[in-house]
């Protein structure tokens, strides 16, 4: 970033292009003295007695739910969120500390039966988990992190994106309110390549949770390697939203710009490809080009604002760079005027499948459409990527449904439907879109280790 000085950082609102503020990057140094207090502080933390851990997590959610509009409000100048989208994100923060509040509580293990003995297993905690957090859902993606990390009873380091560190700041303040020891969860905004690399070399931090790009998720677990460190890896995804001739097209198209505009299109599981089968292409184009017409592109802090700018300049330059001079511009959205990253939803049909518009995550606004013909070619398309984060499936057919919600190589797939994330479920990639799950009751498996113990009954 260009506003970068030596260790000072400005933190730009993207909607207005003013500072809102300006943070000390955090050193080296000051990375590994917070980790040495992360490590210091582990033993007392996992010695807390769950029912107590548990306190103290219901604790932190009530003070972020107390907190939901301020939170809110600060998302929306760091990251040009919707105010509508910033409360939903607060309340997830909330809504994941109090799923894995009941966590500590029911940590537990099998007895298996051996002869000469008793056999137990216990999840273990692993220690300091480094989190490291990308800058477009800033509060949820570090809630998933942190939350089951804290349950579980490790310790927490956590780097928010150097772009939008704000509201990951706040919560750390408000776990130290909830009674959560400062040692206990720290947040240190800084450079990607010092702090959250040091996460990688540390030999104290015993497991990464990183989400971002592909290309930066292979150096962490490559780096990762040097130590056997675990790894939770959340990256990039070109996901397919199939609409079948059966399908309800009205409720299709009228869903499909929310499933890849949303957050302005800076979203992992962003519905970025429609395949629509051949013979009802027309009809779905002009359905869809009404809908996207509907999108209203506003201020993010006006109550009615359904998508907002893009992160930054460069991030708006590189989506831009995907709708050149000859790309097939089917509709193009309008923006409003004055400052900020704004790009227009825009979508792009029909699209050549072996364009960079097809193949590579834009992560903006830019949907491209190809038409397919029958199950086979659509499974083709869909799986015709490195990606398999979530994608959707359109048809009243069922038996239909289920054969293509297994054929399609993704983790999160839905039907007639275009949500990807409850924190109850398990969340996560297939292929190159990631390793591990978060949420639900997978995740509390990432933040743990199997212990076995065997116990000679035998004189
Ligand atoms: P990124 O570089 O992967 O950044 C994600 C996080 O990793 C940030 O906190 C970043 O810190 C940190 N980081 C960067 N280099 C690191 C390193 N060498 N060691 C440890 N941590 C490191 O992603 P980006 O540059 O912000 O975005 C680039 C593209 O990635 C996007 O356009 C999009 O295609 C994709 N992306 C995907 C997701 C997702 O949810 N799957 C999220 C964000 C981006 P800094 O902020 O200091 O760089
Ligand atoms: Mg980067």
């Amino acid at each position: 970033m260009d506003s970068v000085s030596a260790d000072v950082l400005d933190i730009v609102n993207p909607a207005t292009e003013e500072i809102v503020t300006s943070l000390e990057l955090t050193s080296l140094e000051e990375t590994d003295r917070a980790i040495e207090r992360a490590a210091a502080a582990f033993p007392a933390w996992r010695a807390v007695a769950p029912g107590d851990r548990a306190r103290l997590l219901r604790r932190f959610a009530e003070l972020v739910d107390g907190a939901v509009e301020e939170l809110a409000q600060l998302e929306v100048a760091n990251s040009g969120h919707t105010i509508g989208n910033a409360r939903w994100e607060a309340g997830n923060v909330r809504d994941v500390l109090h799923y894995y509040a009941g966590a500590p509580e029911r940590l537990s293990g099998r007895q298996i039966p051996v002869p000469g003995g008793v056999d137990i297993t216990f999840a273990e905690p692993l220690g300091v988990v480094g989190v490291i957090v990308p800058w477009n859902f800033p509060m949820p993606i570090a809630g998933w992190g942190f939350a089951p990390a804290l349950a579980a009873g490790n310790t927490v380091v956590l780097k928010p994106a150097e772009m939008t560190p704000l509201t990951a700041i706040r919560l750390a303040g408000l776990a130290r309110e909830a009674g959560i020891p400062e040692d206990v969860f720290q947040v240190l905004p800084g450079k990607g390549s010092v702090v959250g690399w040091r996460f990688v070399t540390h030999p104290a931090v015993r497991k990464v949770c990183f989400t971002g790009s592909t290309e930066v998720g292979k150096r962490i677990m490559a780096g990762s390697a040097e130590q056997v460190k675990r790894v939770t890896l959340e990256l990039g995804g070109k996901s397919a939203n199939i609409v079948f001739a059966d399908a309800d097209l009205a409720r299709a198209a009228a869903a499909a710009p929310y499933g890849v505009f949303d957050n302005a299109g800076q979203d992992c599981c962003a519905r970025s490809r429609i395949l629509v089968e051949r013979g009802v292409l027309d009809d779905f184009l002009t359905l869809l080009e009404n809908a996207v017409a509907g999108v209203r592109v506003l201020d993010p802090r006006s109550e009615d604002s359904e998508m907002g700018p893009l992160i930054s300049a460069v991030q708006r330059d590189r989506v831009a760079s995907y709708v050149g001079p000859g790309a097939p511009v089917a509709y193009r959205g309008s923006v409003p005027d004055g400052p900020g990253f704004w790009y227009p939803p825009t979508v792009l049909a029909p699209v050549d499948p072996a364009s960079p518009a097809w193949t590579e995550e834009i992560f903006g606004p830019v949907v491209a459409v190809v038409p397919f013909t029958g199950e086979d070619e659509a499974i083709r398309l869909a799986n015709g990527t490195e990606y398999g984060l979530s994608g959707s499936i359109w048809t009243e057919n069922l038996g239909r449904a289920f054969r293509m919600a297994r054929a399609v190589e993704a983790g999160n797939l839905s039907v007639n439907s275009n949500s990807s994330v409850r924190y109850w479920t398990p969340f996560g990639g297939m292929k190159q879109s990631g390793l591990g799950r978060e949420l639900g009751p997978d995740a509390l498996n990432a933040f743990t280790d199997v212990k076995n113990v065997f116990l000679a009954t035998e004189q």
